[in-house]
């Protein structure tokens, strides 16, 4: 490493921020709580890359936490954006682009018979949920310890280690009574499930699962744990939401549902579906669906939702992605990426998950399949790790807890150069 880089304007605009915003920042993670040291302030991204305030500049593997699956600031998007935008920004009625989003979204997600559009994925499991309750006619809410479902109060129920039967809260401001229809189980741990089933089966709306986690870092399914949870959902006539927010549109197009062949009756998008505008999605079978105002009784509404822009850097964002091979280059990245690291980190044993382009490098010879085993991470390695990268120009999400995602913008280059950072990022701590 040469030159260390300055980031005294960063520096100077996180005192400021401080003065102003809570924590100088508008989400907690973007504090750098978990690495130490200052936040970047970022001035703008071009393809695979961004540029902090400071002029600095590094391969995104952030996307803005997943939405920028194009990389930043795609001619198209921008370009169908901006003469959307000329047309007026909202109108709290309806328009013509909320048919073809949600056309492209249903060609994705068969299992989609109709779609709410909302502004961010926080609301999207809201709706889902209350969907999921108002169709059974139950309360219960069965998740999985380290899933993360945005911060809607009867989602904020953290697992210590083993099962927790029953929630308890993980915030400050979440009364006990929000939570106790939240039931916790461990992540592919099909015996808890069950249990908690033969407890309380014909209490339980819905088990809402990231079907391959992205929110402790990237863990995947084992032992055919997804169609347990078909199975057990079916036996007890308790609903399947597959928070498919983060894992949509990342490894093809359409979701973990078309991956694994396994049909949740409920699904709740983001991110990608908005390609940078703050868009969220639920939806599921016609049965379900029609219990949602105005067709039924269970309400939900949004001033903004469904409004032009953000529809349309939607559409433009998965008519890219529909075009011939975007995910053969993508996925052919990532398997670079992933094959590269797993070289360089061979010696010292570490873990690396992947699923499509989400991939996440834990500091652990610990196999990790759950919440449990994702914590045996050495995060002090890690913060050391992801300065090391910062200084020589890749950025990583702030927290060795959370999923890297490549966008189809990076070249073969770029992964040879992150390849090249890794090794010395690593043997430098
Ligand atoms: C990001 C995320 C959410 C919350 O989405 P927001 O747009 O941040 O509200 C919900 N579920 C999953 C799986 C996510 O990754």
């Amino acid at each position: 490493m040469s030159n260390k880089k300055s980031f005294a304007k960063s520096q100077a605009l996180f005192l400021k921020a401080q003065e102003h915003l809570v924590g100088g920042v508008n989400s907690p993670v973007r504090a750098f709580k978990s690495v130490g040291g200052t936040p970047l302030f970022f001035d703008r991204g071009q393809g695979a890359y961004v540029f902090d305030a400071d002029d600095n500049r590094y391969i995104d593997y952030v996307g803005s936490w997943g939405p920028l699956i194009l990389g930043h600031a795609h001619p198209k998007v921008i370009g169908d954006v901006t003469k959307t935008l000329n047309k007026g920004a909202s109108f709290g009625a309806p328009c013509h682009l909320e048919i073809e989003l949600a056309e492209m979204v249903k060609q994705a997600f068969p299992s989609m018979d109709l779609v709410r559009f909302v502004s961010s994925g926080t609301e999207a499991v809201m709706g889902a949920i209350r969907v999921a309750r108002g169709y059974t006619q139950r309360n219960k809410i069965l998740k999985f310890t380290g899933c993360y479902h945005g911060h809607t109060d009867s989602m904020l129920v953290q697992g210590g280690s083993g099962i927790m039967t029953l929630g308890i809260p993980g915030s400050k401001g979440v009364p006990d009574s929000f939570v106790k229809d939240t039931l916790v189980a461990p992540y592919n741990d099909v015996e808890a499930v069950r249990s908690i089933f033969n407890e309380f089966g014909n209490e339980i709306a819905a088990i809402i699962v990231e079907p391959i986690v992205g929110n402790m870092g990237c863990v995947l399914p084992e032992n055919n744990f997804l169609q347990e949870l078909r199975n057990i959902t079916t036996q007890y006539n308790s609903l399947l939401i597959f928070d498919e927010v983060m894992t949509g549109f990342r490894s093809c197009f359409g979701g973990v549902q078309k991956d694994f062949g396994i049909t949740p009756d409920i699904t709740t998008l983001g991110k990608v579906i908005g390609g940078g505008m703050p868009v969220g999605a639920y939806g599921g079978r016609k049965d379900i669906m029609s219990m949602v105002a105005p067709l039924g009784p269970v309400y939900q509404a949004g001033t903004l939702s469904g409004n032009p822009v953000a529809m349309q850097a939607g559409i433009s964002t998965l008519t890219e992605l529909m075009k011939p091979d975007f995910y053969t280059n993508l996925l052919d990245n990532a398997t670079q990426l992933e094959d590269g690291i797993k070289a360089i980190v061979a010696d010292k044993g570490f873990t690396v998950n992947r699923y499509g382009s989400m991939i996440t490098l834990f500091f652990t010879k610990t196999h990790v399949k759950d919440y449990d085993t994702a914590i045996t991470s050495d995060t002090e390695a890690f913060a050391k790790f992801f300065w090391n990268m910062i200084e020589n120009g890749i950025y990583i999400p702030p927290s060795q807890y959370e999923s890297w995602f490549l966008s189809g913008a990076l070249t073969k280059e770029d992964i040879k150069t992150t390849l090249a950072a890794i090794n010395e990022s690593i043997n430098n701590n």
